[in-house]
């Protein structure tokens, strides 16, 4: 365990595996994952106002409105654990102006790095087809790993089930999304010099190696 946190931002197409890595990478460097996707799914869950906004536009494999996602970001990272330690973004930001917002709030204490978590879109495919989750806590199983008792979470024995939005239709749709709107991000990064690829193809361990290795050395040993 390190004594010191991080500030960073994990980029990927849905399916690259960024939730199952940034659980890992939010244990070693005990900082928040912060995931706007999960933030949503329990508001729509609770059946806030925000989850009643998002949950047909999230169903459809829509983007949620920039000004409602910046809002909501603006205010967990200002919370005490961010703040002190730092955090992994994951889901956030998806747009330019998202990015962009982000710069803003975190203007006084920057970013150590942007990760693009790299998966070729056919391998995503495959994956999300396959992809069955806890709707309990969220913990990932696949058609090929499933859990150990008839799709009862091994976690927390929540039904394991197929996400709403991991349907043929919403994968094309959010893919789709992620090459407009998200993809662009990339050369964003890169251009301010903050932006670090890493290979998320292969054994989920040797991707953990990769991005820890990334992250140290931008942490600045
Ligand atoms: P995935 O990356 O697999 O699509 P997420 O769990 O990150 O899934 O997000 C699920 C949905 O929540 C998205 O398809 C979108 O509707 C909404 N969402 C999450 N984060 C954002 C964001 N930063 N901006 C707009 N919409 C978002
Ligand atoms: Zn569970």
């Amino acid at each position: 365990m390190s004594d010191r946190g991080v500030r960073m931002v994990m980029l990927g197409r849905q399916g690259a595996g960024k939730g199952t890595q940034c659980v890992r990478l939010s244990r070693h460097y005990d900082v928040p994952h912060i995931s706007t996707g999960d933030m949503l799914r329990a508001a729509v869950k609770a059946g806030t106002e925000l989850g009643r906004k998002a949950g047909e536009l999230m169903a459809a494999g829509s983007l949620v409105p920039d000004d409602l996602m910046i809002g909501i970001v603006d205010e967990r990272l200002a919370q005490p654990d961010a703040v002190g330690r730092g955090y992994i973004l994951d889901g956030f930001p998806r747009t330019v102006a998202q990015a962009e917002a982000l710069a803003e709030i975190t203007a006084s204490r920057p970013l150590d790095l942007v990760v693009d978590l790299d998966v070729p879109t056919e391998v995503v495919v495959e994956r999300l087809a396959a992809r069955r989750v806890c709707r309990d806590c969220g913990a990932n199983y696949s058609v090929d790993a499933p859990p150990a008792s008839d799709w009862t979470c091994d976690v927390c024995g929540g039904p394991v089930v197929q996400r709403e939005d991991d349907t043929p239709e919403a994968i094309a749709k959010r893919l789709a999304e992620y090459e407009a709107n998200t993809a662009p991000l990339v050369d964003w990064y890169r251009e301010r010099g903050l932006l670090e690829t890493v290979d998320g193809t292969g054994p989920a361990d040797e991707v953990t190696e990769r991005l820890l290795a990334v992250v140290d050395a931008r942490r600045g040993g």
